[in-house]
């Protein structure tokens, strides 16, 4: 109820009370004035029943002591006490003026006949003895008849005061009772109006209004202070406070609602600001495995709670492999066939769900758990994959803003095609195209490199030269020319390994760089690659050639001198080998206990 309405009626009921418990007062006050008047009525009848009584008894003694004594103040005082009677009239006429009941004023007549009859008899008596007859007077005044009446009358009269008291006394005590009612009545309504007055002031005062209002000052204090996670009071109130309470929760929920856009607005700016940070870096990277670690960092951050894998394409476009993962994904394959993914095969990003009653990718196990998978393209071409998946209840992959997702997808595809195209060039720029080794200016940036080196490492140099090969382009043409220079490329390559680096020096010589080895392993090697080539049979066009051989030149640093003339040390060993006849290995360096060139 509001507090105004509850207000109102105690108002009301305040009012209503005051005047009742005052009309009660009144009426009490009235019964007290009943009472008192009864009261004066009853001591009124009293003296007049006295007064009949008395006068009676006065007039009859006057009149006997007359006739006993024959005194003339005795006739004098009797004469009196008849004019008395008079007033004994009075008497009775103010008696019969009071409304008495009519059984009381019956008696009252009776007292007046009595009297009067009385009066005769006496009047008469004293004549009598007037008469001179003294005895006569006696036997009158004090005879039966006589003492009859005067019982009677005396009688009468105290049945008189007898019932007159009894009645007035009812009359009295029915005032008090009424006074008492009335009085008690109002003091009752007047405890009720302090009662109510007083409740009213504790129940609304105190407990409606004070109480609510001293803990909403907190509430509103502490969302002054920006601290939403305040509770407000539950009950639901439909007062004045009650109102203010849903102002103030309305309030505090706008605030909460301004507080999520805030942080959401905060959130989008960190993330893009993340997504901003990630790109930079990935125009930085160099190779595919910074890259990898630069997505492995920054897309947890931009999508917290969500695990996920970068996949590549390989170069035929035929599998993906993973090349970086985040928060462990655990319900994808390391690597699959590129049709395994439903996301590539529709070039655009796939939710596997069971929820969804969609189909789910072959990558991922039977767990049903969401999986997202975007591909990764560039210029139409799919180079790759991001995979994500729930790792918290909180995050949800499925849910990752759309937008985001094809700005990274779009981003990181680019990163990585320009990776590769960057690949592509550098390999373009280093290798030689038509046997696939290093070409002469790698050669060259080598040598620099170990010439800037002061470790002074030991480094052998293979100067190789395939013997007779113009005959080759001659008789079978260039392309057989090529391709010889692609076979012996393709044996030195393979017995060289790991070992050391084979470059294209130019037309048909090839050199070879390896480091951290020594002399005699170097002219071994050399030996190895001359006798490789000559014993492995070369065809073209399904015709046997050959047999192909090659001149080894070999000199080594620093030792045997500085890599500045390493090269053309290994020239002169070579063309030594030339002039001894070709299919030779010469070594620029003394070898054995000779400390001669060593010919192989
Ligand atoms: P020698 O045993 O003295 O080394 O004789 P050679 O014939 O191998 O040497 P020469 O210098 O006389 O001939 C080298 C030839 O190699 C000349 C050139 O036309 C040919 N040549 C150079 N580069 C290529 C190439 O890339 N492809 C083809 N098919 N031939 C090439
Ligand atoms: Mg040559
Ligand atoms: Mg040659």
């Amino acid at each position: 109820m509001r507090i105004t309405t509850i207000t109102n009626w105690a108002y009301g009921i305040t009012v209503v009370l005051t005047v009742l418990s005052a009309a009660a007062f009144i009426l009490s006050a009235r019964s007290a004035t009943q009472e008192r008047q009864a009261v004066e009525q009853h001591l009124l009848l009293s003296s007049m029943g006295e007064e009949l009584a008395l006068g009676a008894e006065e007039t009859t003694d006057e009149a006997r002591l007359y006739v006993m004594r024959g005194e003339a103040r005795h006739l004098e005082a009797f004469t009196v006490d008849e004019g008395e009677e008079r007033r004994r009239d009075t008497a009775i006429n103010t008696l019969r003026g009071l409304g008495l009941p009519d059984g009381e004023l019956q008696i009252v007549e009776q007292v007046v006949s009595d009297a009067e009859a009385l009066d005769k008899i006496e009047e008469a008596a004293i004549a009598t003895y007037r008469g001179g007859n003294q005895s006569g007077a006696r036997d009158t005044l004090f005879g039966p008849e006589h003492e009859r009446l005067q019982t009677a009358l005396l009688n009468d009269v105290s049945q008189f005061r007898s019932l007159a008291t009894a009645r007035t006394e009812a009359a009295v005590h029915s005032a008090q009772a009424r006074s008492d009612l009335w009085g008690d009545a109002a003091k009752i309504m007047l405890a009720l109006t302090a009662v109510i007055f007083l409740g009213v002031l504790y129940f609304i005062l105190r407990r409606r209004v004070a109480l609510p209002l001293v803990r909403m000052t907190g509430v509103v204090n502490r969302l002054a202070r920006q601290d939403y996670a305040v509770e407000l009071p539950t009950e639901r109130r439909r007062d004045e406070i009650g109102e203010m309470n849903d102002a103030i929760q309305i309030f505090r929920e706008n605030g909460l609602e301004r507080n999520r856009l805030d942080a959401e607005r905060k959130r989008d700016l960190q993330t893009k600001d993340y997504i901003l940070q990630m790109m930079h870096r990935l125009q930085a990277c160099y190779a595919q495995n910074e890259l990898a670690e630069v997505v492995a960092l920054f897309v947890p951050q931009i999508f917290p709670g969500i695990a996920g894998s970068l996949y590549t394409m390989n170069e035929s476009r035929s599998a993906l492999t993973e090349v970086s993962r985040w928060l462990d994904p655990t319900h994808t394959q390391p690597s699959f066939p590129a049709t395994a993914c439903w996301g590539l095969r529709r070039g655009r990003p796939h939710v596997s769900h069971v929820a969804d009653n969609d189909i789910a990718c072959q990558h991922l196990d039977e767990s049903g758990v969401p999986g997202l998978c975007v591909p990764l393209t560039a210029l139409g071409e799919a180079i790759g994959l991001l995979y994500f998946e729930d790792r918290t209840k909180d995050a949800t992959a499925v849910d990752a803003p759309q937008l985001y997702l094809e700005l990274i997808a779009e981003n990181i595809g680019l990163a990585i095609a320009n990776l590769q195209l960057r690949d592509k060039l550098v390999n373009l720029a280093v290798r030689d195209a038509l046997t696939g080794l290093f070409n002469r200016r790698s050669l060259d940036e080598t040598l620099n490199n170990l010439h800037r080196d002061q470790s002074a490492q030991k480094v052998v140099c293979m100067m190789i030269d395939i013997d007779h090969f113009k005959r080759f382009n001659d008789e079978f043409g260039h392309d057989a020319g090529d391709e010889v220079l692609r076979h012996v490329a393709q044996i030195v390559s393979d017995t060289v390994g790991g070992i050391g680096t084979v470059y294209r020096f130019g037309g048909e010589e090839l050199t070879v760089i390896a480091t951290d080895m020594s002399d005699e392993q170097g002219f071994d090697i050399a030996e190895k690659l001359r006798t490789s080539v000559f014993t492995t049979p070369f065809s073209y066009r399904g015709r046997i050639v050959g047999p192909l051989s090659i001149s080894v030149g070999v000199a080594s640093s620093p030792v045997s001198g500085p890599t500045t003339t390493l090269i053309n040390r290994a020239d002169g060993a070579l063309l030594q080998a030339k002039l001894n006849g070709r299919n030779k290995t010469v070594a620029a360096f003394a070898m054995g206990a000779e400390g001669e060139l060593k010919h192989g």
